[in-house]
């Protein structure tokens, strides 16, 4: 009868808002593309810069041309359709633009193509990913370009979180606003929970991707439930990073009983490879959530 329960709630359909979406691809998908001989998975990263590296040194020698960023894309969106999620933010990374002589235009026509083609599958609503690395004036040109297209739906900023500079983003996230798109910011995955407030003040996000170290201040927890910001965690990311030990002593449920609205999302499956189902019933598993809470952090990830 409880089996029966957690089958009924696993085969419900899903949402996934923190999402790379050129990263979004499962092992499975990406070893039947490319067939990579001797490609090894890291079964841990050491933190960001590990991840990078790995990226760097592994996975973009098969990310090389225009056609495997759009492969990279359409295993992204069909890995998420596997695991029955019929609602995707996912982030378009604009330097993406660099695979297609620097046209941003031909990125967003491709993201398009892909929306179109799922469209009776998946609500997928591209997300303009911009890394704090680009250089500002690419940044603010392609993010002009793509709030003029009317693809995207959202906008998020990333990279490393501490001891950055956010003021340079205050106008392409007024800007974004203006153009009626929903702002997120990568923040207090690895940085502190000071770094979470100060990213508040300062882009005054709606969504925060990550968020966990709020836990460690009830003044900036306070300041989350105050302006109802959503923290879209990615329970295996933190743990495959380094960032927590394991699912036991992650923060979640605590953020969780502090009336945090929190969901449970992929980050990167090519590089984390649990999927949505996967993590929340490891989280039903370990008794750290009943079927019933997870259901209620399943739809939040509808909430628009
Ligand atoms: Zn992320």
């Amino acid at each position: 009868m409880a089996q029966d329960a957690l089958n009924i709630f696993l085969n419900k359909p899903k949402a996934d808002v923190h999402n790379h979406f050129h990263l979004g691809g499962s092992k499975q998908r990406f070893l039947a593309l490319y067939n990579p001989p001797n490609f090894v998975f890291p079964s841990k990263y050491e933190g960001l810069p590990g991840m990078i590296d790995f990226i760097y040194q592994d996975l973009n020698r098969y990310l090389r041309t225009e056609q495997d960023v759009i492969n990279f894309m359409r295993i992204s969106i069909e890995s998420s359709i596997d695991d029955n999620i019929t609602y995707l933010e996912a982030s378009v990374d604009i330097n993406l633009a660099r695979f297609f002589g620097g046209s941003i235009q031909r990125v967003i026509e491709e993201t398009k193509n892909l929306v179109e083609e799922f469209k009776d599958r998946i609500d997928f609503r591209p997300e303009i990913g911009v890394n704090k690395d680009l250089d500002l004036d690419t940044a603010y040109n392609h993010t002009q370009a793509c709030f003029d297209s009317g693809v995207f739906h959202s906008i998020d900023l990333y990279g490393a979180e501490a001891n950055q500079d956010l003021y340079p983003f205050v106008n392409l996230y007024k800007e974004a606003a203006r153009n009626g798109l929903k702002t997120k910011v990568h923040i207090g995955e690895f940085s502190d929970a000071q770094s979470i407030s100060e990213a508040i003040e300062i882009l005054n996000p709606d969504e925060i991707q990550h968020g966990i170290s709020a836990i460690d201040d009830n003044d900036v927890i306070d300041m989350i439930l105050e302006r109802d910001i959503r923290l879209n965690i990615c329970p295996e990311s933190n743990i495959m990073l380094g960032r927590i030990q394991n699912l036991k002593a992650h923060p979640v449920r605590a953020l969780f009983d502090k009336g945090v609205n929190i969901t449970i999302n992929t980050d990167d499956l090519i590089l984390f490879h649990k999927t949505n189902s996967q993590q929340l019933q490891e989280l039903h598993d370990l008794g750290i959530f009943s079927l019933e809470e997870l259901d209620s952090i399943r739809s939040n990830g509808f909430n628009q």
